[in-house]
């Protein structure tokens, strides 16, 4: 049976349930689709056989009559997620060839619950980048095209293989992680649902670490349903991460009733940028009439400390990845330089990390060590701490006057260009996680639900956030807001 790859997890669900398909079909569907998907690069590593495998033993499960909603759906997993024996290499070249001993937190629950992979997917290097670009693999390229033109489009990152597989239904849903927005802006600029978890809610343990405070896993998906249904598995305490939260998990998907009647949603108005464009600003005020005529209350709210995140999260986001990415040393993991005649163990760890490391991953290191340095440290790094502090309480504050969840667009604009931005500042490209880093750097959770098209044919989304640990009330606003803009727009294939 063809096309099943283009189906949601929620409908693989049924038809598995109810005998209709097998995983074993639904399997090889996603296989023929991922392998003449090349021209997209949205896998680094495609692993067909293990899937059949796995798709094999998700068929005997659902035979006997009990299986876990993920039981037979194919799923792919950024390269950033640990998968024993198979690459992980944080699409970085200095862990080429790098193959776990163990299995990352968030897979484990996956396999455990009957998912199947189908292989391992593109992204930044170390998750440090908005448009897949500083990939050691090459860019993975966005399934949509501006109409009439056939320029290849970024389709974001740092998860953007994630976000092109879903989109270009090579897969039902994939992993993704979101340190400043990484999981929200792919997903916008592809037409796909992306959550960033509350910090605390799902278990980074086996996962590469980029930066240790902000990084939290979560899924990209077709629907917001999907998205329920995907979290409810990979959410939980795991005891191999100190910093998950030992807190009851909800039903998701069940919260899930689209009544909205009552909620107060919040518009910032620090998030009207200046030169912002009409067709974003139409955007965001379309979807605040779509909540009100569900029922919701829209209210003007402010977050003043908002124009001081992104500075703060790319002094905080580099200082811990410096120190997480001291440990690629030539010696344990991965590429080795090789040395010249008389050199020693300080020419290998140099030459090796300069091998090894991209630009902006040695740029990231580089201010990180500066910005952690005896004569910085209170200049830069503390006093971005205390902002951080501040933006947090900004929206506590907010949530304390009883508004619910806060609608701000997901992304400043539509998927551009690869290469447009090569020869632009660094800071451009930072600019593209305005709307996304405060809720990375206030733990708090987030949303992206694509909403409509701009002129050019691209999708736009609009982001959602919820307030700590209240998921199901903000997955339950993104489902109202899904239901209203009925965003059912794909791209057309070309691939
Ligand atoms: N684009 C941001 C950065 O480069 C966020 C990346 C992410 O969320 N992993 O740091």
């Amino acid at each position: 049976m063809s096309g099943l790859n283009t189906l949601t997890i929620a409908d693989a669900r049924d038809k598995l349930r109810s005998k209709e398909i097998s995983a074993v079909e639904l399997t090889e569907a996603c296989n023929a689709a991922v392998a003449g998907s090349d021209a997209l690069k949205a896998y680094s590593v495609k692993t067909p056989e293990m899937a059949l495998e796995q798709a094999k033993a998700a068929d005997a499960r659902l035979g006997q009559g009990d299986a876990p909603d993920l039981c037979g759906i194919p799923l792919g997993i950024k390269d950033l997620f640990c998968t024993k024996g198979v690459e992980s290499q944080a699409a970085s070249n200095i862990l080429a060839g790098f193959k776990p001993e163990y299995e990352s937190t968030v897979t484990t629950k996956l396999w455990d619950s009957g998912a199947v992979m189908l292989g391992k997917l593109n992204m930044d290097e170390f998750a440090m980048g908005s448009s897949n670009e500083t990939s050691a693999y090459g860019a993975a390229v966005n399934p949509w095209r501006r109409q009439g033109s056939d320029a290849a489009l970024t389709p974001g990152g740092s998860s953007g293989g994630s976000a092109a597989a879903v989109s270009g239904d090579l897969c039902l849903a994939a992993t993704g992680t979101d340190t400043g927005g990484s999981i929200r802006q792919p997903a916008a600029f592809t037409g796909i649902v992306g959550v960033k978890p509350t910090y605390g809610r799902v278990s980074r343990w086996g996962i590469i670490a980029f930066a240790s405070s902000l990084d939290q896993a979560g899924p990209m998906t077709k629907t917001v349903r999907d998205s329920a249904i995907f979290l409810n598995a990979i959410a939980g305490h795991d005891a191999k991460d100190s910093t998950s939260a030992d807190m009851a998990v909800p039903d998701f998907e069940a919260a899930l009733t689209g009544d909205i009647r009552g909620r107060k949603i919040g518009l910032p108005k620090e998030y009207r940028l200046d030169g912002m464009p009409a067709e974003i600003e139409k955007l965001w005020a379309d979807g605040a009439d779509m909540l009100r005529d569900a029922g919701a209350e829209i209210v003007d709210v402010s977050l003043p400390h908002t124009k001081y995140a992104l500075p703060a999260y790319y002094v905080l986001a580099p200082a811990e990845a410096s120190s997480n990415l001291a440990r690629y040393d030539g010696v344990r993991y991965g590429h080795r330089a090789k040395l010249q005649k008389g050199e020693g163990i300080h020419e290998m760890y140099a030459r090796t990390r300069a091998e090894g490391f991209g630009p902006e991953v040695q740029r990231r290191v580089m201010i990180g060590a500066y910005v952690l340095s005896a004569g910085f440290y209170d200049a830069y790094y503390r006093r971005a701490q205390r902002v951080r502090t501040l933006i947090k309480k900004d929206f506590e504050d907010v949530y304390a006057s009883g508004v619910d969840a806060i609608l701000t667009p997901a992304t400043p604009s539509a998927a551009f260009g690869l290469g447009e931005m090569a020869d632009a500042d660094p800071v451009k490209m930072y600019l593209n996680d305005v709307f996304t880093v405060t809720v990375n750097l206030a733990g708090l959770p987030g949303v992206s639900v694509p909403t409509g098209l701009d002129s050019q044919g691209l999708p736009l989304g609009l982001q959602l956030i919820g307030k700590p640990w209240e998921e199901a009330d903000m997955l339950n606003t993104a489902y109202a807001l899904e239901q209203s803009a009925g965003f059912v727009s794909k791209a057309d294939k070309w691939w």
